[in-house]
Parts: structure tokens; C-alpha cells; sequence
């Protein structure tokens, strides 16, 4: 399966930047609360993390309003893979951040301003609210960490759903899964 780069779109969290990473050390730096990427075993924190919810709401706060100040690091290789795609067209971003502005303010940082100025961000608010949008946008091919979005893309004729893996989704679904961007890469460019 050769996917072209203009069918494809991608989640953010979890796929394009390494949220986990910066969800773990602000828990251990402002914190003082270890977290082991293992531990981290469902997309809901709270269910899975022996953590008072008042913290994980404020380190998600934290992760949603200022990416850039708390250094929030792109997945490896993710921006080198989206800046060769973009040579060839339009990025497509549908995140369910309920604003877009400084997630916006972070891919153009760190993706650059020539690849970033053509994309298409879509913030969602809404796990759940992804569909339309991919189909509205002609894509074909969508690219997530949370399994149940997954799910529901399956569903909609048309469109194929790809699981970023992680902790989170091992096991708990039969989509196709990639394990890095170096195997992303290889869907569209092999
Ligand atoms: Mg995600």
C-alpha cells in the first residue's frame, strides 16, 4: 500500500509531538510524581495513573495553552518527514485541542514557516468529531494515537485509519499500526 501524501492527515498529540514526554517531566520536575511511560496503559490518564486529577488537569492545561513555553518536543523524525511532505502538498492537522492557536504557534516553529503557511489545522474540541472533518478534506488515510478514533474512522467508507502506537493502544485494536515516522515515511515515499 502506497499512500499519496495529499490523502493523509495527522493527529497531533501523540503522534506529531511527543506529549507523553512533556506530561512525564512536568510531572517529575513541578510535581515531584514519577510516571513511567509503561504505566501510562489507557488514553485516559486518570484511569490508569495513581495521580490527583487536580494535577494531570493542570499539566493537560499546561500542555494545551502553552506548548511552546513548556517545550512540548516533536515525536522523532516526525518534522523531517512532514517538511518532505509538504514539499509535495498541503499538510493536513485535525487535532481535538479546542483551540488552535498555540498548537499552531508550535507547528510553525518547529515545522518551519514555508511548510506550516499551507497546512490545514483543524482543532476539533472533540475526540470524537474527527470524521467529518476527514471527509470534508478528501482524506483517505488518517493517522492516530487513540485507538477509538480509530474505530470510528473505520467505520466511514473511504477512509483508513492508521494507529500511532503506543501504551495506550497495544492490543486493544486489528487497524494497521506504524511505530515510527520512519515507517510513515515508508507508506508514502517507498
Ligand atoms: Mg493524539
Amino acid at each position: 500500500m502506497r499512500i499519496p501524501c495529499s490523502q493523509l492527515g495527522f493527529d497531533i498529540d501523540g503522534v506529531v509531538a511527543d506529549t507523553t514526554e512533556a506530561f512525564i517531566r512536568l510531572a517529575r520536575e513541578d510535581y515531584s510524581i514519577n510516571v513511567l511511560l509503561e504505566e501510562i496503559t489507557d488514553f485516559t490518564v486518570e484511569d490508569c495513573l495513581p495521580m490527583p486529577g487536580e494535577v494531570i488537569a493542570e499539566i493537560f492545561e499546561r500542555l494545551l495553552l502553552t506548548p511552546l513555553e513548556i517545550d512540548l518536543r516533536p515525536t522523532q523524525d516526525s518534522m523531517v518527514v512532514l517538511r518532505e511532505m509538504a514539499k509535495v502538498g498541503p499538510l493536513t492537522f485535525i487535532t481535538a485541542r479546542p483551540d488552535p492557536k498555540p498548537i499552531a504557534a508550535w507547528l510553525e516553529k518547529h515545522l518551519g514557516s514555508e511548510s506550516f503557511s499551507p497546512a490545514r489545522l483543524i482543532a476539533t474540541g472533540d475526540h470524537d468529531g474527527k470524521t467529518a472533518h476527514i471527509k470534508r478534506l478528501g482524506l483517505n488515510y488518517f493517522i492516530d494515537d487513540r485507538h477509538l478514533t480509530c474505530n470510528l474512522l473505520a467505520a466511514e467508507p473511504g477512509i483508513i485509519p492508521i494507529v500511532y502506537s503506543q501504551p495506550w493502544n497495544r492490543g486493544r485494536h486489528t487497524h494497521r499500526s506504524v511505530e515510527t515516522w520512519a515507517e510513515i515515511r515508508e507508506l508514502c515515499f517507498r
